[in-house]
Parts: structure tokens; sequence; C-alpha cells
């Protein structure tokens, strides 16, 4: 991808480092969820309907994906400093690109977009949803409008097969696409159905809900290159390859179980590849309605 040139935006805020100001039950301190047992539960997490996301990173020919550790140092007040920080400038950057398009969507369409805020974390975070761990993924908060990512979800993405920077700037639009679906009524006329509903029908309106926010990501893409040329050869496929990675069916097989259509809340491989494609192709929000057909 080429977004080096793009604008940052001003909406990432950092708390990495901090703590989240809540104890696991029955343990001592703060979270920590390592390797093995982070990928499990992040797993856990696709299948019991935390949002995930997305894919993944690695650098390669096109020039590169961020670093993820970024180095620090202490300043004289003892503050973490982080300098050179690779992730946090592709982000803002990523994150700029989604105000850009999306900005002037909503304006041709009368209304006006309220770009959300994104916070990066480690270990866990306190936000309008409670309390969440890393392990869960990145997610969306429709409570406060935050987006939020601990960065070492790329990391288990990567070793799920799932690499490259498009793969990690589709699962940020990915998210962004649940703020679009909060800020147009959707995510609250989803929830107040779903309540009615048996638990199988309620996945299904989840998958039909996470469906549209990969396609609002391809309709990022379709704009996002057209304004900046962002994508270079290579990143079609590498989203594309993370959108398959991280089907319902493609987890649950690689977590050693049979794939139960029921319990699917993100939708298979299939499915999260064909409504990425269709938003890129079109970049038209009206051609990502999942829902039709569903009563
Ligand atoms: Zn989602």
């Amino acid at each position: 991808m080429r977004w080096k040139n793009v604008r940052r935006s001003q909406n990432v805020e950092d708390r990495r480092g901090q703590r989240a100001g809540r104890r696991m039950p029955g343990r001592g301190g703060g979270m920590k969820v390592g390797g093995g047992a982070g990928i499990v539960l992040l797993l856990l997490g696709l299948f019991f309907g935390q949002d995930l996301i997305g894919p993944l990173t690695s650098g390669g020919a096109t020039g590169g994906a961020p670093q993820i550790g970024a180095q620090t140092r202490l300043d004289r007040n003892n503050t973490e400093v982080r300098t050179n920080d690779q992730a946090k400038d592709f982000i803002a950057s990523i994150l700029g690109t989604t105000e850009d398009v999306w900005g002037p969507l909503f304006r041709q369409a009368g209304q006006t977009y309220q770009p959300p805020k994104l916070v990066m974390f480690s270990d866990g975070v306190t936000s309008a949803c409670g309390f969440t761990s890393s392990a869960a993924g990145p997610f969306y908060c429709p409570g406060d409008s935050q987006v939020y990512i601990d960065l070492s979800f790329f990391r288990e993405l990567q070793r799920m097969g799932a690499g490259g920077d498009f793969a990690q700037a589709y699962v940020l639009a990915h998210e962004v696409g649940h703020h679009v679906q909060n800020l147009l009524g959707v995510s609250m006329a989803v929830q107040r159905r779903q309540r009615t509903l048996p638990k199988a029908q309620a996945n299904r309106l989840s998958v039909l809900t996470e469906l549209q926010a990969d396609c609002y990501a391809g309709v990022w893409a379709h704009h996002a290159h057209k304004q900046y040329q962002l994508l270079e050869p290579g990143d079609l496929e590498e989203g594309m390859n993370a959108a398959s990675k991280i089907g319902d069916d493609a987890l649950m097989r690689s977590a050693g179980r049979q794939a139960h259509p029921d319990a699917f809340t993100h939708g298979s491989s299939a499915q999260r590849q064909q409504w990425l494609y269709q938003g890129l192709e079109t970049g038209d929000p009206q051609q990502c309605d999942t829902f039709q057909g569903a009563s």
C-alpha cells in the first residue's frame, strides 16, 4: 500500500502501556494473555460474538507493513515516549483515509459523518462496552463510538496466514464500517431485533451485520484508492486472503471443530470475500445491503 503520503488522522488515542483499571477475577494483576492462550481466546472471542475482524500484516515487497513493537524510551518525567512508531503512523494514516472517504459519502447523502476515535491499547481496555481483553481482538463500541485495537492482534492474524498491510487496513476499515452502521441506525435496529430471536437466527443477523461491515471496508478501499492510489499490485489478493482466513468456517476448522453454520457470527470465508469484493468493485454503500431478503 502507498500510505506514507496521506494525511494523518487526529482521532487516534494512544493508551498503550496504561492499566485498563480492572482486574481479572481470580487473578492477581492486570491481564496478560500470552501467545498460545491468546490465540485460543481470540478464537473463542470469534465464536462467541466479540467483534473481530480481520487480518493481518507482514511486510514484504509492497513496502511495508509497519513494525508492531514501538521503540520506547523514558522521558524526564518517566513517561514512556514512543519513537519511530510506524505502527501508530500507519493507523493514523488509514483512519485519516476513512474520514476522507466517509465524509463526502455522507455529505452526498445529505448527512454528516462524525468520525470515530480510535483507541490503541495493550492487554485490555475499559470502554462504554465494559472491560475487554486484547484476546477478543479489535472491536467497535457503539456506546462511545470508538474503535479499539491492540496491535498484537495483527501478529496473531499473521500467524493465521493473513498477512500484509492492506489486510491490516481492511481490519481497521471493517471496524470503521461498524461505526458507519451505528451512525445509520443499523446497529441499533439489529440489536433490538436480536433480542426477540432464537440464538441461531440472532447469529444469522450478526453475520449479515458483519458482512455489511466487510462490504463497507471494500467501499472504503474503492474510494481511498481513487483519492490516493492507495493500492499496489497484490493488495487486493491480500485483502481477499485475509477475508478468507477469518471466515467462521476457516476459524472453526483451524480450531479443530466442524464448521456449523448456525454458530457463525461473522460469515463464511466465501461470504466475507464476496462482500468485501462487492464494496471494492462498486464503491457504493447502497450495494452493501446484506439484509436484503432477510425478513
Ligand atoms: Zn465486525
